[in-house]
């Protein structure tokens, strides 16, 4: 259960647990943990055949360091230095190029001035959490499509658990060689429990699983059965999970400071209550200012002018009844055609009417369906953002609403690839900023 991981015993300040697995649907598991007394860590690898796997053991293995960090400044410098390493390894070998890899550390940082606390840092999307009085609240922020969604007021929280583009990361390591790294200095508490994770355990257990398995006293059996769990109810992705209790002993540091005194337990926000300073880069932002005006661009085969697709979609009709056959249902009929009303006996009407009520809302329910979506794709060689699906549905072909002001060129391997097939979103202004996220990847490194 712990493949790939790194862990140099023994403590006497911190216990832990442990533990890996590919999952039930990858070959490979591309997810490495780190837990070296204290260091520990989760780095879950992305891109290519090997880059991931490569990506994340090039992390982990520079995040093993066994001996306590002067700073929190120590541990983001020595998350940078695993990214200008990737960057270089992804330069030098083709294989490798594209590769890259999320990393979430809590590390031990012994201040010759403040004693002993806790440091944090986070790229990407892997989780910190922390565990106490029986709550459990989310210390980082993911770097992620979702959550910049989130945060902007366009999804609910609930929405982005379930969202389809929820794995699309605004931030790793090994995309450049600069990267933005949050970082957080924390009291540490005695009897406080820390989880560090990859998505894989997440996106599959609730709140309420994940907390009732942290619930278990030892660490190591902690961390095995919320990779299980996460397996059973799924496993669509690697798993990893490190636990890790703050003990007893540890309230005083080598000075003589404790660094704990002032934590209030019953605090309401149990993160904010142990938060001794945070070094957090900028969160992603997302302008429309620089967003090219909208002009039409109708690429070969696509007739249709945004105007008249807004409006179709608006009144909910078919929108482009001159598709193949010309025979878009059609909604707002009355009566059976041809015959005089006076015909049909109130059964017949009422059985018709049921009919095409019926009829009604399927066919409502399919143009919702293919128009009431956008999505970022390709047309020539801009990425524009169009509205319907990829490919189109039935009768209805996608148009184009506006063009993003980027070429296809410009993107890096990973993005041309999703581009190409075409990214789906539920509403043109998600669309707009997932664009504004391709353009600041594509023109402005470190963002
Ligand atoms: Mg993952």
């Amino acid at each position: 259960m712990s493949d790939g991981a790194t862990d140099t015993r023994p403590s006497a300040r911190f216990a832990w647990g442990v533990a890996s697995d590919v999952g039930r649907v990858r070959r490979i598991n591309q997810d490495r943990a780190v837990a070296t007394g204290t260091v520990f860590a989760v780095a879950d690898g992305m891109g290519g055949h090997r880059g991931g796997e490569v990506a994340a053991a090039i992390a982990a293995e520079i995040l093993a360091v066994d001996r306590p960090l002067p700073a929190v400044d120590a541990l983001l410098d020595l998350v940078r230095q695993a990214n200008t390493e990737i960057v270089e390894q992804a330069g030098a070998d083709p294989h490798l190029r594209g590769m890259g890899t999320t990393v979430c550390a809590l590390a031990e940082i012994v201040d010759p001035v403040e004693g002993r606390h806790l440091g944090v840092a986070n790229v990407g999307d892997s989780r910190l959490y922390l565990f106490t009085g029986g709550r459990l609240t989310q210390v980082t922020e993911d770097h992620s499509l979702v959550e910049t969604l989130v945060r902007d007021g366009r999804l609910t929280r609930e929405e982005a658990q379930h969202h389809p583009q929820r794995n699309i990361l605004t931030r790793a390591l090994g995309t450049d060689g600069k990267v933005l790294v949050d970082g957080w200095e924390l009291a540490a508490v005695p009897g406080d429990r820390y989880l560090v994770c990859s998505d894989g355990l997440f996106n599959e257990l609730g709140p309420d699983e994940m907390v009732e398995l942290l619930g278990e006293d030892d660490p190591e059996v902690a961390a095995r059965r919320l990779v299980e769990a996460a397996c059973a109810a799924g496993g669509r992705d690697n798993v990893t999970a490190v636990v890790v209790d703050v003990l007893e002993a540890a309230a005083v540091g080598p000075t003589g400071v404790a660094a704990t005194t002032a934590v209030d337990p019953d605090a309401d926000d149990p993160v904010a209550a142990r938060t001794l300073r945070t070094r957090r880069a900028l969160p992603e932002t997302v302008s429309f200012d620089d967003v090219a005006p909208r002009r039409l661009l109708v690429p070969p085969g696509l007739g249709t002018s945004p105007g008249d697709a807004s409006a179709d979609a608006a009144a909910g009709s078919p929108g482009e009844p001159g598709g193949p056959g010309g025979a878009g249902p059609d909604v707002g009929v009355d009566a059976a055609p041809g015959r005089p009303v006076g015909f049909l006996t109130w059964r017949v009407g009422l059985f018709v009417g049921a009919v095409l009520a019926v009829c009604g809302l399927a066919a409502a329910a399919l143009v919702t369906y293919a128009r009431d979506s956008w999505y970022v794709g390709v047309a020539g060689d801009e990425v524009v953002i169009y509205q319907g699906r990829p490919g189109g549905v039935l009768w209805f072909d996608p148009t184009v609403t506006e063009p993003v002001g980027l070429g296809v060129a410009e993107l890096d391997d990973a993005d041309r690839a999703e581009v190409t097939d075409g990214v789906v979103f539920d509403d043109l202004d998600a669309a707009r900023t997932y664009a504004q996220l391709l353009v600041l990847r594509a023109r402005d490194p470190g963002s």
